[in-house]
């Protein structure tokens, strides 16, 4: 056995640890083990295993967690190279991957010592525990607790406490006289679902056997019985290594196994229970597809890749309401009828329990659905459902990139240009990118769909790195909405005051409504009112911990930042000056609906927003109302655009999507037209196309032209000249790099010498903006410097970025506080 391990932990910092290997101790490479780390134990994961002595004194590991790899060879380096492309510790690259943080729950346990029994003996003599300053009643407690635990082995401190009602002073004091000792229990044994397994001696090494002369073992064949060949014979048919449990199934006498372990024939193992060769069961799914030629098309496509078992990336640009999932779900069917796994990302939003019971109808038993709303607990289940191969079909967000699936065939990414696809936190990975790395190293075919790719997937496409499929119509040929533009600026002229619903859009909901048609309204920003204004100094209510305005919500009479949950009561006068001259400005969804319900008091109207949805039953509860009939009119922010199911919606009102338009952020234009395009999507009923009436404050941008013309080649033609005169992706590639900390002169004076640094530094090609206050200075207590990175190669931006996070360990600048954005998707 190596004599040390390198291990990942999960801390903050670029780099893996040496720990020495006891002897006895058989450590694994992808697999966790418990260590000494500063004053605390963690579990990392294995890396390396070598005999390389480290230049410092190395402590030991304390226990190997795993005897088999929980990340595989091709995860372990999928993480590797997450944590290189990203810039991200290695050890919170593998936290994230695998979402066993349930069984690293550490709890404590107790066991009697022997002093302590000595304690118990006398006590049960005198009738008290020992001489001591201890109150009649504490040594009473105490007798309790070792009374208890002299009966058990290792008891839990919480049933402990709760059967003796000892408290946890009591407790230490009784472990400092030696009489319990205290130890962490690994709640990771208990979650390994280890299974006994009989393995054949001497058919180890060697293949199956295949014919009956192949028998191991024949010399002694002759002096087995009858019961004992048969076991045998079982055992070889299968490999030589099949679980206990199921040779219950033959027909022999338990205490066979037993006496052919003792003979030296067959050995008992400890396994974790992971995948087996079990076969598919054949399924007749109730489920079936109508396909119009397109589709077909498609389908027919990515089966072919699948079939070549070569890496192959191919976009899906089908609009919306072509028909999308039902390829995405025959392609999945495909892949499982070959016995082979397959994996499907969806947007946050885009795992419904409607979308949750189609996987169900299609995949039965053999999918797992790993969605927001799942505990820890839970998650690490279906984890270890997956890894056993007892689910070979995933459907998930973000992190089920990650699920650990053998003979992966397949991923899709639906909504590819979802930005909840982006980690926000360390690490910042893209879970689309990382798909379509992770089906390299597979040689697995990786599908990005969507009705408006973004950017960066379409130009793949447009240069050959990703074959392009198309889906041009909705289904049974439903015709486009028309789109009806009105400015904004031209209403306030004519009416002479800020209006939030036009007179064009009041009209046409009017005319829906009396035909008891249903209309959809979209404004992307919830709350009442997204400022409060002070008449007299003309200051605003801020959030205390961010620079951003507090939002007012009525309902729940409360004043809250919609960037940290920062929580206020409503202001009666201003906080800067007493004046009681404050207005509430602007509008957010809650005041939509209010004023909808004003203007049309007989509408039944529902609302959309993360206010009124909580969770993925709520979502869809208001969806069903819509589409049963007991809604004529559903208000709500960008959750109403997403691609769901909606058949009854004749208008579409879009009265606030055009306000990212107006941010410092070079994705504004694709993200509105993405937006725009979605709502639109939204309208139609049957063959009736349906009207969308579009309000912007922008009606000249290319973003809101090209949107109600259901243009996508045009304003991807006009967004691509606009990225590559400033240098922006996916003509470059770019890094944001946020320097924080609450304490502004540590925020100014760390991103100014990285500045300096930059300055002095020579990086061909590579341009720096920076350092500027990023556009919310402060956010979450934080001040917020930023610099942006822009380079056409990846890897002298990467160098750059790595010798920049060294400069800032040398200045002891805290890793933590220098924030480095790999494909920065949130520049605020
Ligand atoms: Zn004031
Ligand atoms: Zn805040």
């Amino acid at each position: 056995m190596p004599l040390f391990c390198d291990v990942a932990l999960a801390v903050p910092l670029d780099m893996v640890f040496t720990y020495a290997v006891p002897p006895g101790m058989e450590p694994v490479v992808g697999g966790r083990v418990l260590v000494p780390f500063r004053q605390q134990r963690m579990s990392g994961i294995v890396v390396e295993l070598h005999d390389r002595p480290p230049q410092v004194k190395t402590k030991k590991v304390i226990e190997a967690l795993d005897l088999s790899p929980v990340l595989d060879e091709q995860l372990l380096k999928l993480g590797k190279w997450i944590a290189d492309y990203y810039l991200a510790p290695m050890g919170e690259v593998f936290r994230t991957m695998l979402p066993l943080s349930a069984e690293f729950k550490r709890s404590v346990a107790y066991r009697i010592t022997d002093q302590g029994r000595l304690a118990l003996h006398l006590a049960g003599m005198s009738g008290s525990p020992a001489r001591s300053k201890r109150t009649p009643e504490q040594q009473l407690v105490e007798f309790r607790v070792l009374d208890y635990l002299a009966e058990r082995e290792g008891v839990r401190e919480e049933r402990l406490r709760g059967a003796t009602r000892g408290a946890k002073t009591l407790l230490a004091g009784m472990v400092q006289k030696k009489w319990i000792a205290r130890e962490d229990v690994s709640a990771a044994r208990d979650a390994a679902r280890l299974v006994k397994v009989a393995v054949l001696l001497g058919a180890e090494a060697s293949p199956p056997l295949d014919g009956p002369e192949a028998r191991p073992h024949t010399g002694s064949a002759k002096t087995l019985n009858a019961n004992q060949l048969a076991l045998i014979e079982a055992l070889a048919a299968s490999g030589g290594r099949v679980p206990v449990e199921s040779l219950r199934g033959l027909d022999v006498p338990r205490t066979t196994l037993g006496t052919l372990v003792r003979r030296g024939l067959i050995k008992l193992v400890d396994e974790p229970q992971c995948f087996t060769t079990s076969k598919l069961k054949p399924r007749q799914s109730p489920f079936e597809f109508e396909f119009s030629a397109a589709q077909k098309e498609a389908l027919a496509k990515i089966g072919e890749a699948v079939g070549s078992r070569k890496f192959a990336g191919l976009l899906l640009h089908g609009i919306t309401g072509s028909g999308k999932t039902a390829v995405y779900l025959a392609c999945m069917r495909q892949v499982l009828e070959q016995g082979r796994s397959s994996i499907l990302l969806v947007p946050e939003i885009g795992l419904t329990p409607a979308v949750a019971a189609d996987l169900h109808q299609v995949f039965g038993d053999e999918v797992a659905i790993l969605h927001s709303g799942l505990s820890d607990a839970e998650r690490a289940e279906q984890w270890h459902r997956i890894r056993r191969g007892a689910a070979r079909v995933v459907a998930g967000t973000r992190s089920a990139v990650f699920a650990p699936v053998s003979d992966l065939a397949l991923i899709i990414v639906d909504e590819e240009q979802d930005s909840s696809y982006k980690q926000e936190e360390t690490p910042r990975y893209h879970a689309r990118d990382v798909a379509v790395m992770r089906a390299k190293m597979a040689g697995a075919v990786v599908v990005l769909g969507s009705a408006t790719p973004s950017l960066e997937s379409y130009y793949n496409a447009k240069k050959n790195k990703y074959a392009l499929v198309e889906l041009p119509d909705r289904v049974e040929m439903r015709p486009l909405p028309e789109v009806e533009i009105i400015d904004m600026r031209q209403e306030f002229q004519e009416t002479g005051q800020e209006q939030v619903i036009s007179r064009k859009l009041a009209e046409e909901i009017r005319e829906r409504l009396e035909k008891k048609e249903q209309v959809m309204v979209l404004l992307n920003r919830r709350g009442y009112s997204p400022v409060v204004l002070c008449r007299a100094c003309g200051k605003t209510l801020q959030c205390k911990n961010c620079a951003v305005s507090m939002t007012h919500h009525k309902r729940e009479r409360k004043m809250e930042c919609h960037y940290c949950g920062h929580v206020e009561r409503i202001p009666d006068k201003c906080v800067h000056c007493g004046s009681e001259y404050v207005y509430f400005v602007g509008t957010g969804s809650e005041k939509l609906e209010e004023l909808l319900h004003g203007m049309f008091p007989q509408a039944r109207i529902g609302r959309l927003d993360r206010d009124t949805v909580r969770g993925r039953e709520d979502f869809e509860h208001a969806l069903n109302a819509l589409n049963e009939g007991a809604l004529d009119m559903l208000v709500g922010t960008q959750m109403i655009a997403k691609g769901h199911d909606i058949h009854g919606v004749t208008l579409v009102g879009v009265v606030g999507a055009d306000m990212a338009l107006g941010l410092p952020d070079f994705r504004a234009a694709e993200r509105t037209f993405q937006l725009l395009t979605q709502v639109a999507g939204r309208a139609g009923r049957g063959q009736s196309p349906g009207k969308v009436v579009l309000q912007t404050y922008f009606q000249e941008h290319y973003a809101v032209q090209f949107a109600a013309r259901h243009d996508f080649a045009g304003f991807y033609e006009k967004e691509l000249q606009f990225r590559a005169w400033m240098h922006y992706p996916p003509y470059s590639a770019i890094a944001n790099v946020l320097i924080r900390s609450e304490k502004l002169d540590d925020a100014l004076t760390w991103s100014g010498e990285l500045g300096r640094w930059f300055e002095k530094t020579r990086h061909e090609g590579i341009r720096v903006l920076g350092p500027a206050a990023a556009p919310i200075t402060r956010l979450k207590r934080d001040y917020r410097y930023h610099f942006i990175l822009k380079s056409p190669s990846r890897e002298k931006m990467n160098a750059l970025l790595r010798a920049m996070l060294a400069e800032a360990a040398v200045r002891k600048i805290p890793r933590t506080q220098v924030i480095v954005d790999v494909d920065a998707v949130w520049l605020m």
